[in-house]
């Protein structure tokens, strides 16, 4: 095997470090007062990575992407970019692209020379100036509104110029504050699908903001969810979908079922004593919660023999949504269920009061301590 060369000039390999994409957080805090906004987040992000930050308003999201900028010092840890610490590397020292929700395109400025704004600082010259403008405005369909001016622009398209502006530099690194966040349902999808599609062409590592679950499910490789400064837990779209580790991650993320379950020896019980048998999670005490998501449990007419995970219930609403069936099922002890059914071929409908059987698999299920 050919053995690795040994770096001649350790300062060149430091600056080739630099231009890589890759993004750490090592144990940040950041403290306003007596408050913890921010409370040891460590991060390992690769290079090329879709990663949001998902969280309730308040968590730390923005606090936590303005040390990733420069803008805001952590009073402990550390912030490395492509490897290096940059901690009290002040934001143009840092070379990453940045879309913010509040961070409007310059209204004095016209498209052009709006996107061409991070060039101009760094005193690129007119021709690298025009060719780049050029590239970044095809990229965000704004070829031809060269010469506009902000007022001139629907929100959507003042957001692509402000997506425009932050790649133009081909930063490796871009962040962004929950950029769609003042667009209507159906804008949003769109430049969710581009800005998806962007960052795969360049290959650029993202760290986007939301507190929009659906948006943090469909364009990232992986979500934090933050609650009060921490990250409460961290994966895949679908992991932390379907394997939620508390009922705070189970809830923020969608509609689940969290209901009451008690250990009974080594059997664990549901409303009315039904036994129940969940393929992972544990209860740390006597009681705790079984997690379900709504598209997992199954509705059948009639009442069917005790089995596990199999309960007697009475429906109290159907709600007819289109592709779905929604059912809100009341089970033994006073517990609620929601239930999605979809609406497929031949699918059985069933009515307010009439008795149906929940049930679910084992592996569509977890227990939750709390
Ligand atoms: P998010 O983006 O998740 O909504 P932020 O990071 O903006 O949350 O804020 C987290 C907490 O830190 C909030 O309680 C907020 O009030 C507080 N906070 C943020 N910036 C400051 C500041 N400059 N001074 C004092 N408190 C702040
Ligand atoms: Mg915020």
């Amino acid at each position: 095997m050919a053995r690795e060369p040994r770096p001649r000039e350790p300062h060149l390999v430091a600056l080739a470090a630099a231009m890589s994409g890759s993004v750490d957080l090592d144990a940040v805090t950041k403290r306003y007062g007596s408050e913890t906004v921010v409370a040891g987040v460590s991060l390992v992000i690769p290079e090329g990575e879709f990663f949001t930050l998902l969280g309730p308003s308040g968590s730390g999201k923005t606090t936590t992407l303005s040390m990733l900028a420069g803008f805001v010092v952590p009073d402990e840890g550390r912030v490395l970019l492509g490897g290096q610490d940059m901690t009290r590397v002040p934001p143009r020292g840092r070379g990453l692209g940045m879309v913010f929700q509040n961070y409007a395109i310059f209204p004095h400025l016209n498209v052009a020379e709006n996107v061409a704004f991070p060039l101009t600082v760094k005193g690129a010259s007119k021709a690298e100036i025009k060719a780049r403008v050029a590239e970044a405005l095809a990229m965000v369909k704004l070829t031809g509104f060269e010469t506009r001016y902000a007022r001139q622009l629907s929100g959507g398209q003042q957001q692509r110029v402000a997506l425009a502006r932050a790649i133009v530099g081909h930063p490796k690194v871009v962040l962004m504050d929950e950029p769609l966040g003042a667009l209507d349902k159906n804008l949003r999808y769109h430049m969710q699908v581009e800005i998806k599609e962007i960052q795969q062409r360049l290959g650029m590592t993202v760290i986007y903001v939301t507190h929009d679950q659906e948006e943090a499910l469909t364009m990232s490789d992986r979500i934090a969810i933050m609650n009060h400064g921490r990250i409460a837990q961290m994966g895949p779209p679908r992991e932390v979908y379907e394997n939620p580790e508390s009922s705070f991650v189970a809830s923020f993320l969608g509609e689940a079922n969290l209901v009451k379950v008690r250990r009974d020896g080594e059997t664990v019980r549901g409303p009315g004593g039904a036994p129940l048998v969940a393929a992972r999670g544990a209860l740390s005490a006597n009681e705790g919660l079984v997690f379900v998501r709504p598209e997992k449990v199954k509705v059948a007419a009639g009442t069917a023999e005790l089995r596990p995970n199999h309960l007697p219930g009475q429906v109290l609403h159907a709600s007819f949504l289109g592709n779905i069936m929604r059912y809100a099922v009341s089970a033994a002890d006073g517990a609620t269920f929601f239930c999605d059914v979809a609406n497929g071929a031949g699918t059985e409908i069933h009515r307010a009061g009439d008795a149906v059987t929940l049930s679910w698999r084992a592996e569509d299920s977890r227990l939750l301590g709390s």
